[in-house]
């Protein structure tokens, strides 16, 4: 045989993914687009068909969208595609010698590739008392489905945590008429992505709208109130300085851990997400992970290590392992991006802040629509806008062509931002 007819062989041999998340459904749909021709699996522990997870803590809690328009692509389009959908079943182990996947139904699956779209779970708060009734997570539709009862106007529901989801959270709440405390335990929100300005700025609009924002709050315990087993206090801080918050409800969003393990149990490199190259390939060269469960050895415009959680990260990298497998060219590595609604905001980011040296705003946090662009040794490494999405665009070929621009120029609003464009 020839190398290429091997090649065509192994190229159109099944491919099994396992999660079917949106990272996972578009590698499915893309390969078959690009012209895989053999079997694909789509393996998924979730009941539900692949589905859109950011209405989570948005549309779908505050009750105003329905499950079924969180489904990312309608049963036809996997018809279409020859997509084998094999739903509520996880899958157990690798058998990367005989190469197979092993479910937890007793099932076993040959593979000629595998990938590995596996997410990741909410990082669980370990205090005492964390295994009251009425403490929650987001991650699925089933955990808002379990909230829903609890969710009711009226309640008081605290939320653990000041990131992103808790404080899309905080704002779908509020909607429903819930009365809503946020313990942030750093000393600002978002910290560990924004700006100081930018943290400033979601503060104020939340505690406006009615959130009562308590940072530098640390919550050591959850404690009962008169019904045995249930939730009636979150505690913040410790000895003689601790707070019982009284609450009806508590919400965790503390990050998340990547499912890597049944690629470490398989004998893959992970550390905090499954190792990969470029092309989503981990040390297997037949295995390929995408998602929030990869981590970039290095990845291709950062330049670094990074695990990055965001859908327009899994729509990449479903696109990169679709191209990898069907002996594509890839396309060209990217700065991630990411977007957060909170009431009528809408946050776009692109680029990484971490290192910037200088903060620039053009717009008006007041009016509620800017963009803050972090420079660093004079070029624009990251930008945060808020109801921008023009300026979101430039910002986001600045970051590509790591383009130099001077803080004068990048705040003159009367300057478009097109023009530095061409420079
Ligand atoms: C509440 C919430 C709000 C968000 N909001 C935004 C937002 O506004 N913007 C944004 O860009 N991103 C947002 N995200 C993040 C975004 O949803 C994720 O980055 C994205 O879903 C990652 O896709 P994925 O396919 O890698 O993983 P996932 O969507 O997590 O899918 C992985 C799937 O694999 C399944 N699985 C795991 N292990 C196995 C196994 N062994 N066998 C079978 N199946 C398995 C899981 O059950 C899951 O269904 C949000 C996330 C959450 C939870």
């Amino acid at each position: 045989m020839t190398g290429t007819t091997q090649d065509q062989i192994a190229r159109n041999a099944r491919v099994v993914i396992v999660g079917a998340g949106q990272g996972g459904a578009e590698a499915a749909i893309l390969l078959r687009q690009y012209g895989h021709e053999g079997e694909i699996i789509l393996v998924g522990e979730e009941n539900a068909p692949p589905y859109m997870r950011p209405p989570l803590s948005k549309g779908f809690l505050s009750g105003e969208v329905d499950a079924a328009a969180l489904t990312y692509k309608a049963a036809s389009a996997y018809e279409k595609a020859g997509v084998e959908l094999r739903l509520g079943v996880r899958a157990a182990r690798i058998d990367r010698a005989g190469k197979r996947v092993l479910l937890e139904s007793g099932e076993s699956l040959a593979y000629g590739r595998l990938v590995l779209a596996t997410g990741g779970r909410a990082r669980r708060l370990e205090a005492p008392g964390s295994d009251l009734s009425n403490i929650f997570y987001l991650r699925t539709i089933s955990d808002v489905e379990r909230l829903r009862p609890a969710f009711q106007p009226g309640r008081r529901l605290v939320i653990v945590g000041g990131g992103y989801i808790g404080l899309e959270c905080a704002a779908a709440a509020l909607k429903r008429g819930l009365k809503v405390v946020v313990l942030e335990a750093a000393e600002r929100l978002l910290a560990r992505v924004t700006a100081a300005r930018v943290s400033a700025f979601y503060e104020k609009v939340h505690r406006e709208a009615g959130v009562d924002i308590r940072v530098g709050a640390a919550v050591s315990a959850f404690a009962p109130g008169e019904k045995e087993g249930e939730l009636g206090f979150v505690v913040v801080g410790r000895g003689a300085e601790a707070e019982k918050i009284p609450a009806d409800l508590a919400l965790v969003g503390v990050g998340l851990i990547p499912n890597d393990e049944l690629a470490a149990a398989a004998g893959l490199s992970v550390d905090a997400g499954v190792l990969v190259d470029e092309a989503c390939r981990t040390d297997d060269p037949d295995i390929f992970a995408i998602g929030d469960c990869a981590r970039h050895r290095r990845h291709g415009f950062l330049e670094r290590s990074v695990r990055l959680e965001s859908v327009p990260n899994a729509l990449e990298q479903a696109r990169v392992v679709a191209c990898a497998l069907t002996g594509r060219a890839p396309p060209d590595a990217s700065a991630p991006w990411f977007w957060s609604d909170q009431y009528d905001l809408k946050l776009q980011m692109a680029g990484l802040s971490e290192g910037f040296d200088e903060l620039v705003v053009r717009g008006s946090p007041d009016a509620a629509s800017f963009i803050a662009f972090y420079l660093r040794d004079g070029r624009v490494i990251a930008a945060d806008a808020v109801n921008r999405p023009g300026d979101f665009m430039a910002a986001k070929r600045l970051i590509a062509m790591r383009a130099k621009a001077s803080a004068q120029d990048l705040a003159d609003e009367g300057r478009p931002l097109k023009e530095l464009l061409g420079r």
